[in-house]
């Protein structure tokens, strides 16, 4: 299944986040040694202790909702962080960034879903934030682009309406905030269940976990 989901983000040309949380590293080193580089993991103390036992140059994203009181021990080494929602932890990630004299690489995450339980910023919370960056720039972020997740549903033309509507909102927001800036790029969106719609809605990363390690416990 791994070297399908290769070539399949090889050929849409989109960057594939191979999810790890909860499973060993063993598991990690043996995608590894077929050349995947970009690991994701939900959780802070898991991602922390699976880099110190892995090669340096893995890429690692945090997928997950993040507690700024946690910033501090990924700041030296994340690659990318998903599921920013708040100004509140952007300055956080701003000033672990100059602590540890790195740049860091930043997702703002938008409630796409319809269930209430889901993380992220609606339209105008978003909007607000990047009002605020502008007056007051953290260049320590790079701000890369945006995150979602999909409702959790067998119907595909809703989920394909969610993708969309968050494929809208980067486009606006790159339009308004980001025009002339070349590392406003991405859009973070779809998971095992439902990437090809992603895809297709115009995603350039997917997060898959259980179609590449199996079910997780
Ligand atoms: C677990 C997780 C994934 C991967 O989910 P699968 O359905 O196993 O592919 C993707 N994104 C986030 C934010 C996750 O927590």
């Amino acid at each position: 299944m791994y070297n399908d989901l290769k070539a399949f983000a090889e050929n849409h040309n989109v960057t594939l986040v191979a999810v790890s949380k909860t499973k060993p590293v063993e598991a990690i080193r043996a995608l590894y040694d077929l050349g995947q580089r970009d690991f994701g993991e939900n959780k802070v103390q898991e991602m922390v202790e699976k880099q110190s036992q892995l090669p340096a140059d893995i890429r690692w994203h945090l997928i997950g909702h993040l507690q700024k009181n946690k910033v501090k021990y990924i700041a030296p080494f994340v690659a990318m962080i998903h599921a920013v929602d708040s100004l509140e932890l952007l300055t956080t990630i701003q000033n672990q960034a100059i602590k540890n004299n790195r740049q860091i690489p930043v997702l703002i995450q938008f409630h796409i879903a319809d269930e209430t339980t889901k993380f992220g910023l609606s339209y105008d919370e978003a909007e607000a934030i990047f009002e605020e960056i502008q007056k007051n720039p953290m260049p320590e972020l790079i701000i890369a682009g945006v995150m979602g997740m999909a409702t959790f549903t067998e119907d595909k033309a809703q989920i394909k309406a969610e993708f969309q509507q968050l494929k809208k909102y980067f486009d606006t927001i790159k339009a308004k905030y980001f025009a002339n800036d070349p590392e406003f790029i991405h859009i973070s969106m779809g998971m095992s269940g439902d990437y090809p719609i992603a895809v297709e809605a115009g995603a350039t990363m997917i997060r898959i976990g259980s179609a590449i390690f199996g079910f997780r416990d």
